[in-house]
């Protein structure tokens, strides 16, 4: 992958970046600013070397028409303020705005457009659609960057068809992000170990499929875990449970039994009869769950399981949370797992938007892990073995 300086020195050039805004909003009020974080380094490289820097981005998902409810006019300001220098915003995306707001930056100067899905065609199906659109954006740099890691494995015309356009490279979170999972996905340093959450397993089906095969255990907790108690024959209660997925997970087992790869399940639960802050909780074994109850957490035991099966891993890779962590009673499992894994002495990557989030609220050391990703739909998929357009169209 091409890196920014290969483009040579980018003094005066127009440099197309396109970077991943899209943060949680309240109203107008920032959430969560993580992602302008860290999108900051990439905008600032280019602006410092003297470069008029031109940001692309989406907001959430308007439909294909202007939406002041996902204005990125709110980003702009947080970007400014995090940048330190003035960040001059278009109201458009490739109409008179954006090229007056283009045409007007100095050497060193730094534009965002407005959401790029207020324009149907970035994220068509149809090639010809997204590549009227990308010729437009063209127009506006004379070279593209791409630093949305979030949105590399979307085929979108200010993801994809810009690079087959301007002479481009990889910015530096892209870079970083790539890196990372290379340490994971080739050649793992061994004990490898993966652990799986999060709400969904059907969502990570593809990533058990492709890891299977690579790791030496896969530790499974989360509300996923409920449809591998059930194909190991558990009642589960009124847990999150994929009953159309308990074939394909009983078929995961046995080649792991096959292979050699050792998958840990919980052995006891915390459960509550409802999903509420103030639930009164217990601690059940995994092959006791009342019908009544619901698991929202792994329970203490598999705490220390989980935390023994960490102990000697040289690479982690973590995605989804051990628990429903938003809710106190039931963030432990997700807390405690995750500073095992940031206390491993080896690689560790955290992969997925709640994952990431489970870091920051529950206070866990961010540095302490290799690499926290800033993609969930991206790192899932480099975690399924996908070739991800917007990487592959870079090479
Ligand atoms: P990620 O974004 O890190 O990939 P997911 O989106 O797959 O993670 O899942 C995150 C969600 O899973 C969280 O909102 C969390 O509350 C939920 N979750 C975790 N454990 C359970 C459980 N036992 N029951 C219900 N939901 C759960
Ligand atoms: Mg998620």
């Amino acid at each position: 992958m091409r890196t920014i300086d290969r483009l040579g020195d980018p003094r005066g050039k127009r440099i197309l970046v396109r970077s991943d805004l899209n943060v949680p909003l309240s109203g107008s009020t920032i959430t969560d600013d993580g992602r302008v974080r860290a999108s900051v380094p990439t905008i600032r490289a280019l602006a410092d070397a003297g470069a008029r820097v031109v940001v692309m981005a989406h907001l959430g998902r308007p439909k294909g028409e202007p939406d002041p409810r996902y204005s990125l006019a709110p980003v702009a300001e947080r970007l400014a303020e995090l940048l330190g220098t003035d960040v001059a915003f278009a109201t458009d995306v490739v109409g008179d705005s954006a090229h007056k707001t283009v045409g007007a930056l100095g050497d060193g100067g730094v534009a965002l457009l407005e959401n790029v899905r207020f324009d149907a065609r970035e994220t068509s199906k149809d090639d010809a659609e997204r590549g009227a659109m990308a010729d437009e954006l063209a127009e506006l740099g004379d070279y593209f960057v791409s630093d949305g890691f979030g949105v590399v494995h979307r085929k979108q015309a200010s993801v994809y068809d810009i690079a087959q356009r301007l002479p481009h490279a990889a910015g530096e979170l892209v870079e970083a992000e790539m890196e990372a999972f290379g340490k994971v996905l080739v050649s793992p340093a061994r004990p490898y170990v993966v652990v799986l959450g999060g709400s969904k397993v059907s969502d990570k089906l593809g990533v058990i499929d492709n890891l299977l095969g690579k790791v030496n255990r896969l530790l499974i907790g989360g509300g996923m875990a409920f449809t591998f108690l059930a194909a190991r024959g558990y009642g589960v209660g009124g847990s999150l449970l994929e009953a159309d997925q308990i074939d394909v997970v009983r078929g995961y087992l046995e080649r792991a039994a096959q292979s050699g790869v050792e998958i840990v399940l919980p052995t006891d639960v915390v459960i509550a009869a409802e999903l509420a802050a103030d639930a009164e909780t217990s601690v059940v074994s995994a092959s006791a769950i009342p019908d009544d109850q619901k698991g929202l957490d792994i329970g203490p035991a598999t705490i220390e399981l989980f935390r023994s099966k960490l102990a000697d891993a040289r690479t982690v890779v973590w995605n989804g949370p051990m628990g429903v962590f938003e809710l106190p009673p039931f963030a432990a499992g997700t807390e405690q797992i995750g500073r095992a894994i940031s206390e491993v002495d080896g690689t560790t990557v955290v992969g997925g938007g709640d994952s990431a989030a489970a870091v920051r609220k529950l206070g866990l050391d961010a540095s302490a892990f290799t690499h926290i990703s800033t993609g969930g739909g991206a790192s899932l998929e480099l975690l399924e073995g996908k070739t991800l357009p917007g990487l592959s169209v870079l090479e």
